[in-house]
């Protein structure tokens, strides 16, 4: 006989599962919206004891050990059991992660000559210093700081979640683990983006010294990561970026493609000021399809457009998805798939046409602009190719603990030709490989660009049939498919890099 209680079916953890994801989300939602002082997340997760107790993950383990491998039940059980995984995982790690948040808003860090800064704000001060030995001496003193107290909390978390995730015993080690989890296949991955650093080495090493040169006045040899953010943060083209236009315009852009930015009232533009809103727009699907907030606060600039462009696919993606698709597939999945859409949305950013039609940019600048967007893609291409390459080796576990910072400093360093300092080792890391996911969301992204070219033309983008197929194709059908299912559905290819480097290479010219 089954282990399973007689109180749980599948359907009862579905629709527990369901109510419980509502309402973190929109605890999260109303914290970070500034709504509410902050998110009270232990009394919801007391609430919903049952949905993450061991008969439900006893159940749902079953359920995926006992279906046939490539059938629907297995998908189901699949992505379930991925979530039941984390979200325990996530509840016993709760308590680090308060002492981590606790740390970050109090830690200072005191420099040289008896200054002081709050360590939340560092990395914002090291990407708008202007002077390099301000910049640097800076970067060292919260590299110390980091190395002595954030670095043990980091890395403590990392070997528990580890353990954790392996204690399902599904598989040897963390990563097989992960991959049968999630359907993620991550050592092809990393095998890809061995072969992209290759392939694109030669270009990097043309360009980088260029914009290290003319950007920040030094020799390529000397950069460190400190003078990437500085590097990254440039501003030259703020102006033609302007708040007061963003949110019109780009929402003008999608009733052009024949699609509704706010899908017939289910995004809601939270766009007011108010006292606690967090700076950097997100999306907080609180009921999916039916109530998903774009919470911003309009700056104006380069970055400020690429984000709301950014989180707007997301929010899109959620609040299009079939009413009548089980839970799994609304919620959970492989989330390649809805940054993938966000993708698209940020990837217009990198489009002659669009960028001309809907921001100030104009002709005399939209050349100058392309080619640095060409060389912060190939940046952060090469960059999260050496995370992914780096945090795989990280989750093995062949590396041992002590060894692996000088691992990491080689392996981002070599990859950007930024040095890197050791003392970031494990809190540079995205937990669970989610750098795959943006990996994998990047070759899609290029694949379905390439797709709406081929359908709707260059300027798919205000093409009004496009809209409704992106709508009912992609949107429509939630985080049911894997990315590289999606890859051949769609554009009958293989997810790979070939055609990022091709658009890179345009845009360098
Ligand atoms: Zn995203």
């Amino acid at each position: 006989m089954p282990t399973t209680s007689l109180s749980l079916s599948l359907d009862r953890l579905r629709a527990g599962g369901e109510t419980f994801m509502e309402e973190i989300s929109r605890e999260h939602y109303l914290a970070f919206s500034g709504l509410k002082p902050q998110a009270e997340l232990q009394p919801i997760y007391a609430r919903h004891a049952a949905v993450l107790g061991d008969d439900a993950l006893a159940m749902v383990l079953e359920q995926f050990r006992g279906s046939a491998e490539g059938s629907e039940e297995r998908r189901s059980a699949r992505l379930l059991l991925e979530w039941l995984a984390e979200a325990r995982a996530s509840r016993e790690l709760a308590e680090l992660d308060e002492r981590e948040i606790a740390w970050e808003s109090g830690a200072v860090i005191r420099r040289a000559d008896g200054s002081q800064v709050p360590y939340q704000r560092a990395a914002i001060d090291i990407a708008n210093a202007i002077d390099r030995a301000e910049r640097l001496s800076l970067d060292a003193a919260r590299a110390a700081l980091v190395k002595a107290e954030l670095a043990p909390m980091k890395q403590e978390r990392l070997e528990r979640d580890r353990d954790l995730m392996q204690s399902l015993d599904l598989a040897g080690g963390y990563v097989p683990t992960f991959e049968a989890l999630s359907g993620v296949p991550v050592r092809p991955l990393v095998e890809q983006c061995r072969g992209f650093l290759r392939d694109t080495q030669a270009m990097w090493d043309e360009v980088f010294p260029e914009f290290v040169r003319r950007g920040l006045g030094i020799e390529p040899g000397e950069a460190t990561r400190s003078d990437a953010l500085a590097l990254l943060r440039a501003r030259e083209f703020d102006a033609h970026f302007p708040a007061a236009a963003m949110e019109e315009s780009i929402r003008r852009q999608v009733g052009e493609m024949g699609a509704d930015p706010a899908a017939g009232g289910r995004v809601r533009f939270d766009t007011g000021e108010r006292a606690g809103k967090r700076p950097r727009a997100f999306c907080a699907p609180v009921r999916v399809p039916d109530e998903v907030y774009l919470v911003l606060r309009p700056h104006g600039g380069q970055t400020d457009y690429n984000t709301f462009l950014h989180e707007l696919g997301h929010a899109l993606h959620f609040a299009n998805m079939r009413a009548d698709h089980p839970f799994e597939f609304r919620w959970l999945g492989d989330n390649s798939v809805t940054e993938c859409y966000a993708m698209l949305f940020d990837h217009l950013m990198q489009d002659r046409g669009w960028l001309l039609r809907y921001t100030g940019l104009g002709k005399s600048n939209v050349e100058r602009f392309l080619r640095a967007a060409g060389f912060e893609e190939l940046h952060f291409l090469r960059r999260y190719s050496g995370k992914i390459i780096y945090e795989e080796q990280l989750y093995d576990g062949g590396v041992p603990w002590g060894a692996l910072p000088d691992l990491y400093v080689d392996t981002l360093t070599s990859a950007t030709g930024f040095r890197y300092h050791a003392a970031d080792a494990f809190v540079d890391v995205d937990a669970r490989f989610y750098a795959a996911r943006y990996l994998r969301a990047w070759q899609l992204q290029a694949l379905v660009t390439r797709t709406l070219v081929e359908r709707f033309d260059e300027d798919w983008w205000r093409n009004p049939r496009a809209g409704p197929w992106i709508v009912g194709e992609l949107f429509a059908e939630g985080q049911r498919e894997l990315a590289q299912e999606q890859a051949t559905r769609v554009a009958g290819a293989e997810l790979s890099f070939a055609p990022l480097v091709r658009s890179i290479e345009r845009m360098l010219g």
